[in-house]
């Protein structure tokens, strides 16, 4: 079930920005209605001068996360009995690639419907108001997920935007199914409005041979401009030597979209490319001729690096038994800084066998990424939040006229009332006399570094708030719409 909802809420008084240079200041937010049928969007933000001496219990009030790919079918998978035979054995691709599709064979309505909801409740507790969720179309599951990622979409509407992707995760133009799984995915995206299935994905990589992997990129490209959708390939998930032939698909994708015309100002539509661990191998050279192809043909690319499953799974062939060779994940920070792309951080899957660890928690992504990338300073924690925040928003194509692609973690006026608050609430149980003070977090850094538990955080969506583990002390900043 959806979470329980406040009514709709005019003002959060006593609230934190996050703003690294002056953590104290407090806020006032008011949160308008101008359309009726249509959710909040925040009008005002004025300072407070409010002096209460327990500084510590204003919130933090930072932009929604948003999960930019997520794989709504597929999630918990290693938590549900019926799939207890298919938990890993080896832990390799190609068994993840195998026990799935076995586990897709047994793939039910209500199975799909229980599961995703798993999802859906675990990420909306985390502060997610927006998500693209893939759900697969083939000859094993038909349009069974898609139904119910279209029934889970509608449920959860009031707390959480679900941009729904037709996704084709097997082969399109190689194996005996090939030409059925194609026929299926078109029938699905002709069927659907924009608005009920926004994006259209492919898995370029899982056919048998280039040549098919190249028809499949073609096909996507020319569907997806047909009915007017956002594109996102699975691509390059490998870590083979760049010497070695064929070349990264990358390059081939942006070929077809110059040359069929795909670009920001023909278009609205974007196009997301997921996984690349390949291009981790890229010199300097190569990242600067893939940034002057992009920005050059005006093609509107963003890259996603989903590091909990790529480092689980992509590595370095090698001929040893051992898993002890190197792992690769697109090196998002360096692609926004150095290279000046578009670059995001997708949790991907949770409980299965393509990535069996982590949450669905985009802020256990952020602070992931500052090991990995080793990005330590206050402006790259700020980068990653912005990474599944703001940026993802803009990159999935949801922003709305006001908020284009305009990152950033402080909250803005005109932008719809989509909020994270983040509470001091102590769960140690040593900080309740009032005579030792409990360690806030007062800037996007503290959270990025040590994200605080669910319980200490609220979700607002269009201007509605979603309380359940927050005491009612919390909600005394609130002032609702009579
Ligand atoms: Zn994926």
């Amino acid at each position: 079930m959806p979470p329980q909802l406040t009514p709709r809420v005019q003002t959060i008084q006593g609230v934190r920005l996050g703003i690294s240079t002056d953590p104290e200041s407090t806020w006032k937010i008011t949160i308008g209605y101008p359309h009726s049928t249509q959710g909040g969007v925040i009008s005002s933000i004025t300072p407070t001068n409010d002096t209460t001496p327990s500084s510590n219990s204003y919130p933090l009030a930072l932009p929604s996360l948003v999960h930019p790919h997520i794989h709504l079918d597929k999630a918990y998978i290693h938590n549900t009995p019926a799939y207890s035979d298919l938990l890993p054995i080896t832990g390799s691709f190609r068994e993840a690639l195998s026990s799935t599709t076995r586990a897709k064979a047994q793939f039910t309505k209500p199975d799909l419907l229980k599961r995703g909801e798993w999802l859906l409740a675990e990420s909306v507790a985390a502060g997610v108001t927006a998500m693209r969720a893939f759900v697969e179309v083939d000859h094993t599951v038909q349009h069974t997920c898609l139904e119910a990622g279209l029934a889970l979409k509608e449920k959860w509407k009031d707390i959480c935007e679900i941009q729904l992707v037709c996704f084709a995760q097997d082969p399109i133009f190689s194996t005996e199914f090939g030409d059925e799984n194609r026929r299926l995915v078109e029938e699905a995206i002709r069927a659907y409005g924009p608005g009920q299935v926004g994006v259209l994905g492919t898995t370029p990589y899982v056919e048998t041979s280039t040549e098919a992997a190249k028809k499949n990129i073609e096909w996507a490209v020319e569907l997806a401009m047909e009915m007017d959708r956002h594109l996102d390939f699975h691509l390059d998930y490998n870590l083979s030597p760049l010497e070695e032939q064929p070349e990264p698909l990358v390059w081939y994708v942006l070929r077809i979209l110059r040359e069929r015309g795909w670009t920001s100002r023909a278009t609205k539509k974007r196009v997301m490319l997921g996984h690349c661990t390949r291009l981790s191998l890229f010199k300097d050279e190569d990242w600067t001729r893939l940034a002057k192809e992009i920005h050059g043909h005006d093609l509107p690319i963003s890259f996603v690096g989903l590091p909990t499953s790529d480092i689980y799974m992509a590595a370095v062939p090698s001929d040893s038994a051992t898993k002890t060779n190197p792992r690769g994940t697109l090196p998002v920070p360096d692609l926004i800084d150095k290279y000046g792309l578009d670059a995001v951080l997708g949790v991907n899957n949770v409980g299965n066998a393509f990535t069996p660890w982590g949450l669905a928690d985009p802020l256990s992504l952020a602070c992931l990424g500052v090991g990995i990338y080793q990005a330590g300073t206050v402006n790259d924690a700020e980068l990653l939040y912005e990474c599944v925040s703001t940026r993802a928003r803009a990159a999935i194509g949801l922003s709305s006229a006001s908020s284009e692609l305009d990152p950033g973690v402080c909250l803005k006026c005109g932008y719809p009332a989509d909020i994270t608050l983040l509470y001091d609430v102590d769960d140690t149980g040593c900080f309740g006399d009032g005579e030792s003070e409990s360690r806030s977090r007062k800037t996007v850094a503290e959270v990025v570094w040590d994200p605080p538990s669910k319980a200490k955080r609220a979700v607002v969506y269009r201007g509605r708030v979603k309380m359940a583990a927050l005491s009612t002390d919390c909600s005394s900043g609130f002032r609702f719409v009579e």
